[in-house]
């Protein structure tokens, strides 16, 4: 392996004022666009674009911020949807909670929004919390998309409808029935990278690890799942980032997958142009431990946005496993 395409991504929430006090999200619009552009720059301090997922009510708000974000390489194609932040509160779901014709009506509404907002048609698409079940890749063909991030391997997170256990972990085409399984779509999936070797129960997204015992129960908020480079981490330190990374990079190398990637997530809550800042601290210990992790291993990180990896998928033959009975 020579080289491994580091993805950064951000969703993109519309302030919690307008949604609700305990969402993700950023206090108001002014910090929203500081921590955006502040998320930018330190990313490109290290050569990597970001590739930015965003909810409608965002690009009325600031598609100018995203079609000036876009023009300097960065990727702003792609659409974040929690059903319940979206518009009036119709749809009293997360995205893995929808009916088929609800996924469809509710994605066709955000397309028409965020194409006023942006001049044009989103083309990648990542659902609040990873939250999907089997229709999800199926509608989103059918709509025009032809790629996203739409899945955490190994999340257990009954509450938010969002349970990825056993999914494939590198980039691929999609199944069309089953969500978790490497298909023929005509459709790039670019998951969230894990790190294997590790399970942490956290409660909700506040990152904060609980005991075991408190997991997973449909009645409360407990999310088992493998650590990723996220910045949020509450109890993440150097030496996290530096053990996450290397263990992500040694598993993507015994692995080798065709197209070898470490994509990172966040959001638009943090003030990533203060060093200061616990989150912008994590984030800036995350871009160098993952460039050192295969710097070191003599592998070259190159900076890519999700529109690259969905090229380089769809231009892979298809690697859907033929039926065996046994
Ligand atoms: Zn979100």
């Amino acid at each position: 392996m020579d080289k491994i395409y580091i993805v950064v991504t951000m969703d993109v929430e519309p302030p919690t004022a307008d949604t609700h006090p305990t969402a993700t999200g950023p206090d108001n619009w002014e910090d929203s666009e500081k921590f955006i552009r502040g998320y930018a720059d330190r990313a490109g301090e290290f050569g990597c674009p970001v590739s930015s997922f965003i909810h409608p009510e965002v690009t009325v708000a600031q598609g100018d911020l995203f079609n000036e974000l876009g023009e300097k390489g960065h990727c702003v194609e792609g659409l974040h949807l929690h059903p319940w932040k979206f518009r009036d509160g119709k749809y009293k779901a997360h995205f893995g909670g929808l009916s088929e014709n609800d996924m469809r009506a509710a994605i066709s509404e955000c397309i028409s929004m965020w194409q006023g907002g942006m001049g044009r048609r989103p083309l990648y698409f990542r659902p609040g919390t990873f939250s999907a079940n089997d229709n999800m890749y199926k509608v989103l063909v059918d709509l025009g998309f032809r790629g996203g991030s739409c899945s955490i391997p190994g999340r257990i997170w009954p509450r938010m409808n969002a349970i990825w256990t056993g999914a494939e972990p590198d980039p691929h085409r999609p199944h069309p029935i089953f969500r978790q399984l490497v298909g023929d779509l005509e459709f790039a999936n670019m998951p969230v990278s894990v790190d294997f070797s590790e399970r942490t129960v956290t409660k909700g997204s506040n990152w904060q690890k609980v005991d075991e015992s408190a997991a997973s129960s449909p009645d409360d908020n407990t999310v088992s799942g493998h650590r990723d480079m996220r910045p949020d981490w509450s109890d993440a330190d150097a030496a996290f980032y530096k053990r996450t990374a290397g263990n992500i990079v040694e598993q993507l190398m015994a692995r080798a997958p065709a197209i070898p990637t470490l994509n990172v997530i966040t959001h638009n809550d943090n003030d990533f142009t203060d060093p200061e800042d616990r989150v912008c601290k994590n984030f800036m210990m995350a871009l160098k431990e993952m460039t050192d992790a295969c710097k070191s291993r003599g592998i070259e990180p190159v900076g890519a946005t999700v529109a690259d990896v969905c090229d380089m998928v769809l231009a892979e033959p298809v690697k859907m496993k033929p039926f065996v009975y046994a």
